[in-house]
């Protein structure tokens, strides 16, 4: 059957090297992160594609949509492969549709938006747009590896966040060009509000094929920490940081102790017991914002220029979910939950929680802006897993004292955080996949109609 396949495939592309069956590379490519989960480990780990092709334009995903829909072959597309939830591993087999070989910028446009190739990665993309005098309005830590589509398509915000909301906020997703599953898939330009059809839907409405992404003016940035004796002031001093706008930030974050003690790079810039803030500040603002931890009662310890995504540390590497990353390598019993807290009952909701789970749960706060414009603290916590039953019990407790949680432990779109109750993802599935041919099984209120034969 791999055979027949691969030849069928081998055709739609002008090399036929493009489709791979070697069994090694397809289980590869058939995975992300989802092992941060222990929950989705075991059930995601023996799941692959039965085949990857990676096609280098637009013509050749659209050719291989055709191929898929008319012989019923599942598609599952792929960027970096970096996502968290088993966005990315196909649950019943069929095409990894590899798109890291289409990673053109066509350009950046006077008014600042990146017009790209999905398999972009997101570092090229801040080189180049610098180059031009704009950066990125936001990008994950993941920034090295992961692609512009993968993004859009499974990620939700980070750096850069606290001054421009998530991608689903503020037009800061200009339009998408779409492929289609359906009966004779085609391109659909989704511009304007149109974006939130397919935006964030793990690759389960759409195929995107080129991205028009609005950027913002560079500015030259320096990295700063400051450790405070307890988790409090740290926090207090961060929030008032986050809050100013006269302040211009790109990163607010705080961890409280022994989270840093996992970051073992950065030895000499972490303070034994105490809280840690990690900012990314305007350069022209480092001395007032040194002057202004100091008076908090805060102690400088480590301030430096960013210099670009190879800067030394990369204090973005150890901040939003890389953090999770450093715990485990400490220890693999740590987990996470992605939480976000209320900005005016957060110190409570810190409280109860403490009171009723210890230091099962540790905190680092992202601070980022919402998309009315307030300042809020996220936080990915760390968990120290005990059981499913246990972080189930975390989670809804999170919910019954209103924190707002994502749960990265499940492997659909419903209950990840970003599912449009307003159900137009679905709708659009219903449109463009009315065979759920897409990515199956990742959008659980998607039930295929029985005429779609
Ligand atoms: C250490 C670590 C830190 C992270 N930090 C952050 C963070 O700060 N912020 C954040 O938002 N996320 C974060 N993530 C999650 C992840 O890195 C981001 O979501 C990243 O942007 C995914 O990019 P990728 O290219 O690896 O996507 P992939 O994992 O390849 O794909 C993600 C999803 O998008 C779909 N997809 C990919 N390409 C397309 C396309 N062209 N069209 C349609 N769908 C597509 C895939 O099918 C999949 O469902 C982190 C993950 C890790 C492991």
């Amino acid at each position: 059957m791999h055979e027949s396949l691969r030849a069928a495939l081998a055709e739609q592309l002008a090399d036929p090297a493009r489709v791979i069956t070697a069994p090694a590379v397809v289980e590869r490519l058939s995975k992300d992160f989802y092992w941060y989960s222990p929950v989705l480990k075991r059930q995601l780990e023996g799941k692959a594609g039965d085949i990857v092709v990676q096609p280098i334009n637009e013509q050749e995903v659209l050719a291989i949509a055709r191929y898929a829909r008319q012989h019923n072959v599942p598609i599952t597309v792929r960027g970096a492969g970096t996502g968290n939830y088993g966005q990315c591993i196909p649950l019943a087999g069929g095409i990894v549709l590899d798109l890291s070989l289409m990673d053109q910028l066509e350009g950046i446009t006077p008014g600042g938006v990146a017009i790209c190739q999905p398999g972009l990665r997101l570092a090229p993309l801040e080189q180049e747009a610098v180059k031009q005098g704009w950066e990125m309005r936001m990008y994950p830590s993941t920034l090295a590896k992961a692609t512009v589509g993968g993004f859009l398509g499974g990620g939700s915000g980070g750096i850069g966040s606290i001054a421009h909301g998530m991608l689903r906020d503020f037009d800061n997703v200009r339009a998408l060009d779409v492929v289609t599953l359906e009966a004779e898939p085609r391109v659909v330009r989704h511009e304007g509000a149109a974006v939130h059809d397919v935006l964030h839907c793990w690759g389960t409405n759409g195929i995107f094929t080129r991205i028009w992404l609005a950027l913002t003016p560079a500015v030259a940035w320096s990295q700063f920490t400051a450790a405070f004796d307890t988790f409090d002031q740290a926090f207090g001093f961060a929030q008032e940081v986050a809050a100013e706008d006269a302040w211009t930030k790109r990163l607010v974050t705080v961890f409280e102790w022994p989270i840093h003690s996992f970051f073992t790079p950065l030895k000499q810039i972490v303070a034994d017991g105490k809280a840690l803030v990690v900012i990314m500040i305007a350069t022209a603002q480092l001395p007032d914002l040194r002057a202004a931890a100091e008076r908090a009662k805060g102690q400088v310890t480590f301030t430096g220029p960013y210099q670009g995504p190879r800067t030394q540390p990369l204090l973005s590497d150890y901040t939003w979910n890389h953090t999770t990353l450093w715990a485990i390598k400490a220890d693999p019993r740590w987990t996470y939950i992605q939480a976000g807290f209320s900005p005016s009952h957060c110190r409570e909701q810190f409280r109860l929680l403490r009171e009723r789970f210890g230091n099962e749960l540790l905190w680092h706060i992202e601070f980022m802006k919402n998309g009315e414009g307030a300042v809020v603290p996220g936080s990915i916590p760390l968990v120290y897993f005990q059981s499913e039953e246990r972080l189930n019990e975390i989670i809804a407790y999170c919910r019954e004292i209103g924190v707002f949680i994502a749960n990265p432990h499940v492997n659909y779109l419903e209950d990840s955080g970003r599912y449009r109750f307003d159900n137009i993802q679905l709708k659009t599935k219903q449109i463009y996949d009315p065979r759920g041919l897409l990515n199956p099984g990742k959008m659980i209120s998607f039930a295929r109609k029985d005429d779609e034969s």
